[in-house]
């Protein structure tokens, strides 16, 4: 298994998961290192980087499958 690196700080990333994405499984990681705001009701939080990747090496967002800016 090769290893995966962070979009963000380059940092190897533990696998946190799997993603069915139309009967394609993509594994999902997550940076402990990178912090993203995600605003909810009204509250704003700081969340783990979490991203899955599809089968090209593209780091997508797992919400919604774009590729991370
Ligand atoms: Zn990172």
């Amino acid at each position: 298994m090769c290893e995966v690196l962070c979009p963000k700080c380059h940092e190897t990333v533990e696998a946190c998961g799997e993603l069915n994405v139309d009967g394609q499984m993509l594994g999902v990681y997550q940076c402990g290192r990178c912090l993203v705001p995600w605003d909810f009701d009204g509250e704003r939080f700081e969340v783990a980087l979490t991203f899955a990747l599809d089968a090209d090496g593209v780091a997508l967002d797992p919400a919604d499958l774009r590729p991370l800016a």
